[in-house]
């Protein structure tokens, strides 16, 4: 039988007490996450924090767990997805039940009015009773509703939070490759001109040679802040690895090379240090194609390539420029 490791039990105690943090299950998870799984997503999110000596906050712990999806690390995965969905349909035909049950009462009452006016006048008791219950059933009724409507309500916030998360690049919050997709293909279909900005980081390797993957991590963050900033409201998304795309519904491929040039302006008046020792990392630039789809479906393809071919002069005629297809 294999040893048991008590040692790393320790060590994640030690790092909760060191934090402050009480040893709940989900402190516990991460705390050993951080440290013996410090590569994956949470791993650095955490260390990231803490790396430079800081106490991480129980606030940010439970931001860590919800942003990267904390029921996931308990195991809970597409089938606990699945069921919840399941959950919200049940709870939805229930909900159709109730409405329809409510109804019935109403019209079972209305009946028993009806039949009971004639005595009304003469016996107010029994009007007494009659009403009294009606209105004892439709409380009820309305408690069960509200409810219900509430649990469809919360169901219907998770969901949506999940799909979110499966359409989102959990480093920088942008888009990914299967909503960006999602995207050109929509436009696409509703015959929508769209020009198609590819961008790449210039000499991005020697960043993360240099300085390592957490400085070239930060650096995608912020090339995808510096694009959110510049290129609002048009639509951005992280392609892969350090290239980004920016898809404007227009035919005008000049003024999408100008809104792109300006993004590239913007990240070079930026000072990028390094968080421990305020040296200087110098200019990050990148580089840029851009091209006009305006057909259906297949031409978006045809289009990313393009804009991949002139992102490719960019690079060869020196980077740090864009250019149309
Ligand atoms: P060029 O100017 O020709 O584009 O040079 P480059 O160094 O940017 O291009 P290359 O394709 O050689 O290297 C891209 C690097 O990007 C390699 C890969 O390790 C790094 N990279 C990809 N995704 C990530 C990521 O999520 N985080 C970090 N830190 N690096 C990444
Ligand atoms: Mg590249
Ligand atoms: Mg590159």
């Amino acid at each position: 039988m294999a040893a048991v490791d008590f040692e790393k039990g320790d060590k994640t105690m030690a790092f909760l007490k060191s934090h402050r943090l009480p040893p709940s299950p989900q402190n516990y998870t991460l705390a050993y996450i951080a440290l013996f799984d410090s590569g994956s997503p949470i791993g650095r999110a955490i260390q990231e924090i803490v790396d430079e000596g800081y106490r991480i906050k129980q606030e940010e712990v439970d931001t860590i767990f919800d942003r990267h999806g904390g029921a996931a690390i308990y195991g809970l995965t597409d089938k606990a997805q699945g069921q919840r969905a399941a959950h919200l349909r049940h709870q939805t035909i229930k909900l159709g039940e109730l409405a329809s049950s409510a109804a019935d009462a109403t019209g079972a009452f209305a009946r028993e009015l009806t039949q009971e006016a004639d005595h009304m006048a003469s016996d107010s008791a029994n009007t007494l009773s009659i009403v009294g219950r009606m209105i004892e059933q439709s409380q009820q009724a309305q408690g069960r509703l509200t409810e219900a409507m509430r649990e469809v309500k919360e169901l219907r916030e998770e969901l949506e939070a999940a799909r979110n998360d499966a359409h989102r690049d959990e480093l920088t919050g942008l888009a990914n490759r299967r909503a960006i997709e999602v995207h050109l293909a929509e436009l696409a279909e509703a015959g929508e001109p769209r020009v198609i900005a590819l961008c790449d980081i210039d000499k991005f390797k020697s960043v993360n040679d240099r300085y390592g993957h957490s400085v070239g991590d930060r650096v995608l963050k912020l090339v995808a802040k510096t694009l959110e900033d510049i290129c609002r409201p048009h639509f951005i998304g992280r392609w892969g690895g350090e290239e980004f795309i920016v898809v404007m519904q227009s035919d005008n491929v000049e003024a999408g090379v100008n809104l792109l040039d300006l993004a590239r302006h913007e990240l070079a008046r930026k000072e990028f240090k390094l968080r421990e020792t305020d040296e200087p990392m110098g200019l990050i630039s990148f580089s840029g194609g851009v091209a006009l789809a305006a057909g259906g479906a297949d031409a978006n393809a045809a289009t990313l390539k393009q804009a991949d071919q002139a992102l490719y002069r960019a690079k060869s005629e020196g980077r740090n420029r864009i250019l149309p297809a």
